[in-house]
């Protein structure tokens, strides 16, 4: 198995939901459940009891649609049509994929695995990794190797 899968699953191995009948994390006084919950906004609590947002690459690119549905409409003074250009405003791909890449930053995910995204254009996750093809996982992990080589980073572990 890849190095960089190993890494990402053991991150994942200590930390749990936030309970839905727990005060609501964001500090609004309700119940998760009534709050942030209906809002598909999800914490994890890690080991050492500190809980903070989780946040997916996915959830992030619904953020950027929603931003982008209202500015077509403060621009153009209605809901985008299934004709219309929701991006009519937004960058060159390249530029959507830094966006990305640095919402994966800012959501803790491994260095080395942003630089995979950024270098093969796809993002392994646990979720998904059974789907990849044998071809996809070496093209990762070759990426994943390459930024630890470029960063004098060996693994830590
Ligand atoms: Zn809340």
């Amino acid at each position: 198995m890849p190095r960089s899968l190993e890494r990402m699953e053991t991150n994942e191995k200590d930390r749990e939901p936030v309970g839905r009948k727990e005060p609501c994390p964001c500090g609004s006084g309700k119940r998760y459940k009534n709050c942030c919950f209906k809002k598909g906004i999800m914490y994890e609590r890690d080991e050492t009891g500190t809980v903070s947002r989780l946040v997916h690459p996915d959830e992030d690119l619904e953020k950027i649609l929603e931003e982008q549905r209202k500015k077509f409409v403060e621009k153009f003074g209605r809901e985008p049509g299934p004709k219309d250009e929701i991006f009519f405003d937004m960058p060159p791909a390249e530029h959507l994929e830094a966006i990305l890449s640095e919402a994966m930053k800012q959501a803790g995910v491994d260095p080395a695995a942003v630089y995979a995204f950024e270098k093969t254009g796809f993002i392994l996750s646990t979720e998904n990794k059974h789907l990849m093809s044998d071809a996809q996982l070496a093209e990762w992990d070759a990426a994943v190797d390459e930024y630890h080589r470029l960063h004098g980073d060996p693994g830590k572990d």
